[in-house]
C-alpha cells in the first residue's frame, strides 16, 4: 500500500502558489487573506499560526483580526467591512465560532468573491449548479490528491462518507464535476460497510477515529482520509484504521500528512485566484 504524501503535493502546488504571487506583486497587486478568528482555544491559534506562516512564505499577506468571544452582529459586521475592502482578496472565518453562532448565520455576509474557503451558502449552491465559485479548501484537496496521483476519476465508483457542507457534500459536488459516479453515505445509512465497499475510491469524512476498517474498503481502493481526531497524546488520528486496511488498500493519505497540508496550500492559492479578481 502506497502512502500518499500530502506534504509533497503541498510543496508543489505552493511552488506555483509563489510564482504567481509574484507575479501579482510586480504587476502592482498584493494578494491579502483576512483571517477572523472569533474564538480563544489553542488548537485553533495552532492552526492560525500556520497559515499565518505558509502566506508568508509564498508572499501572501494575512492580516489576522482577533475577535475572541465575539457575538453574530459583530461578526457580521467585521465580514461585511472586510468584504468592501479593495485591500482585502480573501477572507476566512475560522472555526470553532463562539456558542449560538452558526457557519450559516455568518457565511453569507462574506462575498462570494472573495469567499477562499466556500462558507458562503451562495458558493455551495454556485458549486452544485456547476458555476464557478470557491469550493472548501478541504474538498478541493480531496480532488486535487486524486488528480495528482492520477487516479481515473471518469466514471469511477466514489464513495464519500459523511455529508458536512464543509467536506462531504462539497467534496461529492466536485467529484460528480470530474465524472465519478458518488454515492454519498452519512449517519443514517443501512450497512455502511456495503456502500463503502463498492468504492474505487473511498473518502472518509466523518470525524470518528479509526471508524473505518478492513471490512469497509475494496480490495485495490484508493482511500482519502480527511478525518482529523485528536489522541490523547496530543496526536492526530484519521477516520480510517491505516494499520489495517494495509493489506486491502492501494493507498492511503496518511494523518497528519495528507489532506491537512494540501488543504493550506489550496487555500493560499485561492487567494491568488481571487486576487487576480
Ligand atoms: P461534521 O460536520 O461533524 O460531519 C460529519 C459527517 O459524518 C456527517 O455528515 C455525519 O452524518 C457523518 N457521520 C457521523 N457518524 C457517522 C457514522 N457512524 N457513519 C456514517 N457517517 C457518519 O464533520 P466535518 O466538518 O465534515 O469534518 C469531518 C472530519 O474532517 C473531521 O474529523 C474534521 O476534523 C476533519 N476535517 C479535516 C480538515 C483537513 O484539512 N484535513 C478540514 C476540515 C475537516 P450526518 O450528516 O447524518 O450527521
Amino acid at each position: 500500500m502506497t502512502l500518499i504524501d500530502g506534504r509533497a503535493i503541498s510543496k508543489a502546488i505552493l511552488e506555483t502558489v509563489t510564482a504567481d504571487v509574484e507575479a501579482l506583486r510586480a504587476a502592482g497587486t498584493t494578494p491579502t487573506l483576512a483571517i477572523v478568528v472569533p474564538t480563544d482555544d489553542e488548537a485553533t491559534a495552532w492552526y492560525v499560526r500556520s497559515i499565518v506562516r505558509a502566506a508568508e512564505r509564498v508572499g501572501i499577506t494575512a492580516r489576522q483580526i482577533d475577535l475572541h468571544g465575539t457575538t453574530a452582529p459583530e461578526l457580521i459586521t467585521e465580514l461585511a467591512a472586510l468584504s468592501a475592502d479593495p485591500g482585502v482578496h480573501g477572507i476566512i472565518c475560522q472555526t470553532p465560532l463562539p456558542k449560538g453562532v452558526t457557519l450559516d448565520q455568518i457565511g453569507q455576509h462574506i462575498a462570494p468573491a472573495k469567499d477562499v474557503d466556500g462558507a458562503n451558502p451562495e458558493s455551495l449552491g454556485r458549486l452544485a449548479a456547476g458555476l464557478p465559485a470557491f469550493a472548501p479548501a478541504t474538498a478541493q484537496a480531496v480532488v486535487e490528491i486524486l488528480q495528482r496521483e492520477q487516479v481515473p476519476l471518469a466514471g469511477a465508483d466514489v464513495v464519500v462518507v459523511g455529508r458536512s457542507n464543509v467536506v462531504g457534500k462539497p467534496a461529492a459536488l466536485l467529484l460528480l464535476a470530474e465524472n465519478a459516479t458518488v454515492t454519498i453515505c452519512h449517519s443514517r445509512t443501512r450497512d455502511l460497510a456495503a456502500h463503502t465497499r463498492q468504492g474505487e475510491v473511498l473518502v472518509a469524512a466523518v470525524g470518528r477515529a479509526k471508524m473505518l476498517g478492513a471490512d469497509h474498503v475494496r480490495p485495490g481502493a484508493v482511500v482519502i482520509d480527511v478525518g482529523t481526531n485528536p489522541t490523547e497524546d496530543g496526536g492526530l488520528v484519521g477516520d480510517v484504521d491505516t494499520e489495517a486496511v494495509e493489506s486491502v488498500a492501494a493507498a492511503i493519505t496518511p494523518v497528519p500528512g495528507g489532506v491537512g497540508p494540501v488543504t493550506t496550500a489550496l487555500l493560499l492559492r485561492n487567494v491568488v485566484t481571487a486576487a487576480r479578481g
